[in-house]
């Protein structure tokens, strides 16, 4: 399987396709929301600074970003295929990516956009929770992902919690931010010819399997 580049605006799916193919494909997945999350959890120094920057609807610096994955990369196990989920969020990140791609010799990669509107993410994101120890997201106003119990995960039995940025204000604030730096970093990978956009609101299922057939090695 090819690795993906996972471009999503906040509540696309990202999370979901990528629980998919981790399971059925054993793919890594990595997302770099939750590698912050995981540091604002630790309660270190540099997890409050990112928080302050999160929940302000704000992107963590380029600079600290890049340094994240370069590590990340040089780290992977080179016989599973892997899911970059957040990142590149801006041309500088993409730029530097394939740079980081050569000097690793990773080679097979596709770019998917999941393409969801405001209202549609807004619906989605509003009724969203997640469980602080497995990670698997539920949604509470869709009848398919609710958990099996009032409130708590399926699979740990803890009580679910909200993303501090799953706020009707400070989601807008991202949506916006991320429409408007994505363009140029989608225009970037359209002009390479790796781009395959994907409309986010189908069945589920039709969605998996169009990634897949993307994802399938030629
Ligand atoms: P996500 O879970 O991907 O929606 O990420 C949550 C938040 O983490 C984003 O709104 C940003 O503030 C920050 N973040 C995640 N990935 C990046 C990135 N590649 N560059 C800058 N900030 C990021």
């Amino acid at each position: 399987m090819k690795n993906i580049i996972f471009i999503a605006p906040p509540a696309a799916g990202k999370g979901t396709v990528s629980e998919y193919l981790v399971k059925t494909f054993n793919y890594e997945h990595i997302s770099t929301g939750e590698i912050l999350r995981e540091e604002i959890k630790s309660g270190s120094s540099l997890g409050k600074e990112i928080n302050d920057i999160i929940s302000s609807g704000g992107l963590v610096s380029d600079a600290f970003m890049i340094k994240l994955m370069e590590e990340k990369l040089t780290k992977l196990d080179k016989d599973k295929p892997f899911i970059l989920d957040g990142f590149p969020r801006t041309i500088t990140q993409a730029e530097e990516l394939d740079k980081m791609f050569i000097t690793n010799n990773i080679t097979n990669n596709i770019v998917i956009y999941l393409d969801i509107t405001l209202d549609k993410a807004l619906e989605r994101v509003l009724g969203r929770v997640i469980c602080p120890k497995c990670k698997k997201s539920y949604n509470l106003s869709n009848e398919k992902f609710k958990p099996i119990k009032d409130n708590l995960c399926d699979n740990c039995n803890v009580y679910l919690e909200k993303r501090v940025d799953d706020t009707e204000e400070t989601f807008k604030v991202r949506f916006e931010s991320f429409i408007n730096s994505t363009k140029p970093i989608l225009d970037y990978y359209k002009d390479k010819e790796i781009l395959k956009s994907v409309d986010a609101t189908m069945n589920l299922d039709d969605m998996f399997k169009i990634i897949v057939n993307e994802a399938k090695n030629d």
